[in-house]
Protein backbone atom coordinates (compact mmCIF):
# COMPACT_ATOMS: atom_id res chain seq x y z
CA UNK A 1 0.00 0.00 0.00
CA UNK A 2 1.65 3.88 -1.06
CA UNK A 3 1.37 5.97 2.04
CA UNK A 4 0.69 10.14 2.06
CA UNK A 5 -2.18 10.46 -0.62
CA UNK A 6 -4.72 13.19 -0.22
CA UNK A 7 -8.06 12.05 0.37
CA UNK A 8 -10.90 13.56 -1.25
CA UNK A 9 -12.85 14.28 1.88
CA UNK A 10 -17.05 15.56 1.41
CA UNK A 11 -17.74 18.44 2.70
CA UNK A 12 -19.21 19.19 5.78
CA UNK A 13 -22.13 20.89 3.59
CA UNK A 14 -22.59 17.78 1.16
CA UNK A 15 -22.83 15.30 4.30
CA UNK A 16 -25.50 17.89 6.68
CA UNK A 17 -27.30 17.61 2.95
CA UNK A 18 -27.22 13.84 2.86
CA UNK A 19 -28.62 13.68 6.27
CA UNK A 20 -31.42 15.85 6.17
CA UNK A 21 -32.36 14.52 2.98
CA UNK A 22 -32.10 11.10 4.01
CA UNK A 23 -34.03 11.56 6.91
CA UNK A 24 -37.12 13.18 4.89
CA UNK A 25 -36.73 9.95 2.21
CA UNK A 26 -37.21 7.43 5.41
CA UNK A 27 -40.14 9.67 6.79
CA UNK A 28 -41.71 10.00 3.04
CA UNK A 29 -40.98 6.03 3.51
CA UNK A 30 -42.63 5.50 6.53
CA UNK A 31 -45.81 7.53 5.87
CA UNK A 32 -46.35 5.42 2.36
CA UNK A 33 -45.93 2.78 3.68
CA UNK A 34 -48.80 2.95 6.03
CA UNK A 35 -51.25 3.54 2.89
CA UNK A 36 -50.67 0.59 1.22
CA UNK A 37 -54.00 -1.43 0.66
CA UNK A 38 -53.96 -2.80 -2.71
CA UNK A 39 -51.05 -3.57 -5.51
CA UNK A 40 -52.51 -0.39 -7.36
CA UNK A 41 -51.81 1.64 -4.25
CA UNK A 42 -48.28 -0.21 -3.47
CA UNK A 43 -47.32 0.89 -7.18
CA UNK A 44 -48.40 4.09 -6.48
CA UNK A 45 -46.42 4.66 -3.72
CA UNK A 46 -43.85 2.93 -5.61
CA UNK A 47 -44.28 5.81 -8.01
CA UNK A 48 -44.14 8.44 -5.27
CA UNK A 49 -40.67 7.12 -3.59
CA UNK A 50 -39.38 7.08 -6.79
CA UNK A 51 -40.74 10.35 -7.48
CA UNK A 52 -38.48 12.22 -4.78
CA UNK A 53 -35.20 11.60 -6.63
CA UNK A 54 -36.29 14.80 -8.75
CA UNK A 55 -36.25 16.86 -5.37
CA UNK A 56 -33.11 15.41 -4.23
CA UNK A 57 -31.27 15.73 -7.27
CA UNK A 58 -32.20 19.29 -6.94
CA UNK A 59 -31.11 20.16 -3.71
CA UNK A 60 -28.14 18.22 -4.99
CA UNK A 61 -27.37 21.00 -7.60
CA UNK A 62 -28.23 23.98 -5.78
CA UNK A 63 -24.55 23.64 -4.02
CA UNK A 64 -23.20 21.26 -6.27
CA UNK A 65 -22.48 20.00 -9.33
CA UNK A 66 -23.70 17.08 -10.02
CA UNK A 67 -20.69 16.24 -11.88
CA UNK A 68 -18.25 16.54 -9.16
CA UNK A 69 -17.09 14.69 -6.98
CA UNK A 70 -19.48 16.17 -3.82
CA UNK A 71 -22.17 16.33 -6.06
CA UNK A 72 -22.18 12.74 -7.41
CA UNK A 73 -21.49 11.37 -3.83
CA UNK A 74 -24.92 13.13 -2.44
CA UNK A 75 -26.92 11.57 -5.48
CA UNK A 76 -25.36 7.74 -4.80
CA UNK A 77 -25.90 8.19 -0.90
CA UNK A 78 -29.58 9.77 -1.58
CA UNK A 79 -30.81 7.01 -4.01
CA UNK A 80 -28.84 4.14 -2.26
CA UNK A 81 -31.45 5.23 1.03
CA UNK A 82 -34.61 5.87 -1.32
CA UNK A 83 -33.94 2.43 -2.94
CA UNK A 84 -34.00 0.51 0.47
CA UNK A 85 -36.83 2.25 1.78
CA UNK A 86 -38.67 0.90 -1.52
CA UNK A 87 -37.55 -2.30 -1.03
CA UNK A 88 -38.57 -2.21 1.85
CA UNK A 89 -41.43 -1.16 1.64
CA UNK A 90 -42.41 -3.43 -1.07
CA UNK A 91 -41.50 -6.99 1.19
CA UNK A 92 -43.40 -5.58 3.81
CA UNK A 93 -46.74 -5.91 1.33
CA UNK A 94 -45.44 -9.14 -0.17
CA UNK A 95 -45.02 -10.53 3.60
CA UNK A 96 -49.01 -9.18 4.49
CA UNK A 97 -50.51 -9.57 1.26
CA UNK A 98 -53.31 -12.27 1.30
CA UNK A 99 -53.51 -12.66 -2.18
CA UNK A 100 -51.50 -15.06 -3.82
CA UNK A 101 -48.93 -14.07 -6.97
CA UNK A 102 -50.69 -15.43 -10.33
CA UNK A 103 -47.22 -17.29 -11.73
CA UNK A 104 -48.90 -16.76 -15.27
CA UNK A 105 -49.16 -13.41 -14.99
CA UNK A 106 -45.53 -12.85 -14.04
CA UNK A 107 -44.59 -14.81 -17.07
CA UNK A 108 -46.26 -12.22 -18.76
CA UNK A 109 -43.97 -9.29 -17.12
CA UNK A 110 -41.37 -11.17 -17.71
CA UNK A 111 -42.01 -11.81 -21.14
CA UNK A 112 -42.97 -8.09 -22.05
CA UNK A 113 -41.10 -5.89 -19.47
CA UNK A 114 -37.71 -7.02 -19.64
CA UNK A 115 -36.62 -7.05 -23.54
CA UNK A 116 -35.43 -3.29 -24.46
CA UNK A 117 -34.56 -2.73 -20.75
CA UNK A 118 -30.74 -2.87 -20.49
CA UNK A 119 -29.52 -5.39 -18.15
CA UNK A 120 -28.11 -4.53 -15.00
CA UNK A 121 -24.32 -5.17 -14.46
CA UNK A 122 -23.48 -7.34 -11.84
CA UNK A 123 -22.45 -4.29 -9.17
CA UNK A 124 -25.26 -1.46 -10.50
CA UNK A 125 -25.21 1.96 -9.09
CA UNK A 126 -28.55 3.75 -7.58
CA UNK A 127 -29.68 5.37 -10.61
CA UNK A 128 -28.77 2.44 -12.73
CA UNK A 129 -31.34 0.60 -10.47
CA UNK A 130 -33.56 3.77 -10.83
CA UNK A 131 -33.57 4.13 -14.27
CA UNK A 132 -34.67 0.73 -14.77
CA UNK A 133 -37.34 0.81 -12.26
CA UNK A 134 -38.46 3.76 -14.00
CA UNK A 135 -38.46 2.25 -17.22
CA UNK A 136 -40.45 -1.12 -16.15
CA UNK A 137 -43.09 0.84 -14.58
CA UNK A 138 -43.66 2.88 -18.40
CA UNK A 139 -43.90 0.22 -19.79
CA UNK A 140 -46.57 -2.02 -17.23
CA UNK A 141 -48.90 0.87 -17.79
CA UNK A 142 -49.98 -0.12 -21.46
CA UNK A 143 -49.87 -3.56 -20.06
CA UNK A 144 -52.35 -3.19 -17.98
CA UNK A 145 -54.88 -1.59 -20.27
CA UNK A 146 -53.92 -4.34 -22.85
CA UNK A 147 -54.98 -6.95 -20.07
CA UNK A 148 -53.80 -9.53 -21.80
CA UNK A 149 -56.65 -12.04 -19.89
CA UNK A 150 -55.52 -10.88 -16.30
CA UNK A 151 -57.81 -9.15 -13.94
CA UNK A 152 -55.56 -5.48 -13.43
CA UNK A 153 -55.23 -6.21 -9.58
CA UNK A 154 -53.41 -9.54 -10.26
CA UNK A 155 -50.81 -7.96 -12.93
CA UNK A 156 -50.30 -5.26 -10.46
CA UNK A 157 -49.20 -7.60 -7.77
CA UNK A 158 -47.30 -9.80 -10.38
CA UNK A 159 -45.40 -6.32 -11.22
CA UNK A 160 -45.19 -5.29 -7.07
CA UNK A 161 -42.92 -9.05 -7.24
CA UNK A 162 -41.26 -7.50 -10.53
CA UNK A 163 -39.86 -4.59 -8.89
CA UNK A 164 -39.10 -6.53 -5.69
CA UNK A 165 -37.38 -8.88 -7.22
CA UNK A 166 -34.89 -6.05 -8.95
CA UNK A 167 -34.35 -4.34 -5.76
CA UNK A 168 -33.46 -7.56 -3.99
CA UNK A 169 -30.68 -8.18 -6.71
CA UNK A 170 -29.43 -4.59 -6.19
CA UNK A 171 -29.77 -4.35 -1.93
CA UNK A 172 -27.45 -8.06 -1.97
CA UNK A 173 -24.51 -6.19 -3.48
CA UNK A 174 -24.98 -3.16 -0.64
CA UNK A 175 -25.60 -5.29 2.67
CA UNK A 176 -23.09 -8.90 2.39
CA UNK A 177 -19.97 -7.29 3.17
CA UNK A 178 -17.30 -8.72 0.78
CA UNK A 179 -19.51 -8.23 -2.12
CA UNK A 180 -20.61 -4.67 -0.84
CA UNK A 181 -16.94 -4.58 -1.62
CA UNK A 182 -16.93 -5.20 -4.84
CA UNK A 183 -19.71 -2.89 -5.51
CA UNK A 184 -17.91 -0.26 -3.95
CA UNK A 185 -14.99 -0.68 -6.52
CA UNK A 186 -17.40 -1.31 -9.43
CA UNK A 187 -18.99 2.43 -8.79
CA UNK A 188 -15.85 4.62 -8.18
CA UNK A 189 -15.63 3.50 -12.10
CA UNK A 190 -19.14 5.02 -12.20
CA UNK A 191 -18.03 8.00 -10.51
CA UNK A 192 -15.50 8.54 -12.93
CA UNK A 193 -17.78 8.07 -15.97
CA UNK A 194 -20.47 10.84 -14.30
CA UNK A 195 -17.07 13.94 -14.05
CA UNK A 196 -16.67 16.64 -16.02
CA UNK A 197 -13.45 18.29 -16.36
CA UNK A 198 -13.40 21.93 -15.88
CA UNK A 199 -12.70 21.87 -19.87
CA UNK A 200 -16.01 20.90 -20.68
CA UNK A 201 -14.98 17.40 -21.88
CA UNK A 202 -17.16 14.62 -20.17
CA UNK A 203 -14.62 11.44 -20.38
CA UNK A 204 -11.14 11.14 -17.85
CA UNK A 205 -9.02 8.38 -18.52
CA UNK A 206 -7.66 5.80 -15.56
CA UNK A 207 -4.56 6.38 -15.89
CA UNK A 208 -3.50 4.57 -11.90
CA UNK A 209 -5.49 2.94 -9.44
CA UNK A 210 -3.38 2.64 -6.30
CA UNK A 211 -4.51 1.24 -3.28
CA UNK A 212 -3.45 3.33 -0.44
CA UNK A 213 -3.99 3.79 3.83
CA UNK A 214 -4.80 6.32 5.66
CA UNK A 215 -3.31 8.27 9.34
CA UNK A 216 -5.40 5.28 11.10
CA UNK A 217 -4.48 2.42 8.65
CA UNK A 218 -7.87 2.72 6.69
CA UNK A 219 -7.69 1.00 3.29
CA UNK A 220 -8.82 3.79 0.15
CA UNK A 221 -8.26 3.39 -3.54
CA UNK A 222 -7.05 6.65 -5.45
CA UNK A 223 -7.63 6.52 -8.80
CA UNK A 224 -5.23 9.22 -10.99
CA UNK A 225 -7.36 10.57 -13.94
CA UNK A 226 -6.48 12.74 -17.09
CA UNK A 227 -8.85 14.54 -19.40
CA UNK A 228 -8.86 13.16 -22.22
CA UNK A 229 -9.34 16.65 -24.17
CA UNK A 230 -7.04 18.92 -22.26
CA UNK A 231 -4.53 16.30 -20.76
CA UNK A 232 -5.43 17.80 -17.12
CA UNK A 233 -4.70 15.49 -14.14
CA UNK A 234 -6.51 15.10 -11.02
CA UNK A 235 -7.03 12.77 -8.10
CA UNK A 236 -10.13 11.25 -6.60
CA UNK A 237 -9.79 8.78 -3.49
CA UNK A 238 -12.46 6.54 -2.63
CA UNK A 239 -13.44 4.80 1.07
CA UNK A 240 -12.84 0.72 0.96
CA UNK A 241 -14.62 -0.19 4.13
CA UNK A 242 -14.92 -3.13 4.12
CA UNK A 243 -11.47 -4.13 2.47
CA UNK A 244 -10.63 -6.10 5.07
CA UNK A 245 -13.53 -8.45 5.17
CA UNK A 246 -12.91 -9.57 1.60
CA UNK A 247 -9.47 -10.94 2.91
CA UNK A 248 -11.26 -12.34 5.85
CA UNK A 249 -12.68 -14.64 2.85
ZN1 LIG B 1 -10.34 18.72 -19.78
Amino acid sequence: MSQASEKTELSAQARKLIEQHAQAIDRAVDEASRKLSSPASVLSAACGVLNLRARDVGAAGEHFSVHEYQGIEIIDALDERRLRGLRALLAGYVERARRKLDPAAAALLAEKLTPGVKELPQYPVGYMVHYMLVSALRAFEPLVEEGHGFEPAALELAMVHHLLAILDRYVQTREKPVVRHFSDVAREYAVVHRLKCPCGAEKYDVKLQALCQGPSGEPFDRLDLQCKDCGAQRSITFDLPHFRDMLQM
